[in-house]
């Protein structure tokens, strides 16, 4: 019991380290992105997150930015929960058979000007699921998209540069038109 209790006192804990989080570098990108958008909207960014047939592993990424440690709501970017409210539309998964018509809709009930992000391979093409009886396919199939964020999962860094990327486009053609 003594060795025990010794050997606990300087061996390293059995759990892995967490991994390094680039602090600065997420911060950085949420300040401009929440910058960009009142320079574009005059307002915070509205995002409503979609699972239109996903294995959840986009929405865990998704949520990580908006958690407490990362917190991007600070820099004002919202995740909200009526489409009725949002200026972004963020799509995960492939579109299945049984969630066509709820996109169509939720896609109908944003009001204009609105953007649609797809996030995550399978939002691209079906993915690994392409071609399955019950997928009718990408998003891009149902609705328009503006833009698609690859990865399996996408990180949350290249989200807010999908994100931020997506408003200096619109800033740009806001700015010839
Ligand atoms: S892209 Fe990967 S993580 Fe995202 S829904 Fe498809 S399989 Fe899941």
């Amino acid at each position: 019991m003594r060795k025990l209790l010794f050997e606990s006192l300087f061996r390293r804990p059995f759990t892995e380290q967490a991994p390094s989080s680039d602090d600065a570098a997420v911060t950085e990108l949420a300040a401009a992105l929440g910058r960009a958008a009142r320079r574009r909207l005059g307002r915070s960014l509205s995002i409503r997150e979609i699972d239109a047939g996903s294995c959840n592993g986009c929405e865990l990424e998704i949520h990580a930015p908006n958690n407490a440690y990362y917190d991007v709501e600070r820099f004002g970017l919202r995740f909200v929960a009526s489409p009725r409210h949002a200026d972004v539309l963020m799509v995960t998964g492939l579109v299945t058979r049984s969630m066509r018509d709820a996109l169509e809709r939720t896609w109908h009930a944003t009001p204009d000007p609105k953007w649609v992000v797809a996030v995550g391979d399978c939002a691209r093409d079906g993915g690994c699921f392409a071609g399955s009886y019950a997928v009718v396919g990408g998003v891009s199939e149902v609705i328009p998209v503006d833009l698609h964020i690859s990865g399996c999962p996408p990180a949350p860094m290249a989200m807010l540069r999908g994100l931020l990327a997506l408003l200096e486009r619109a800033d740009t053609a806001a700015v010839t038109s």
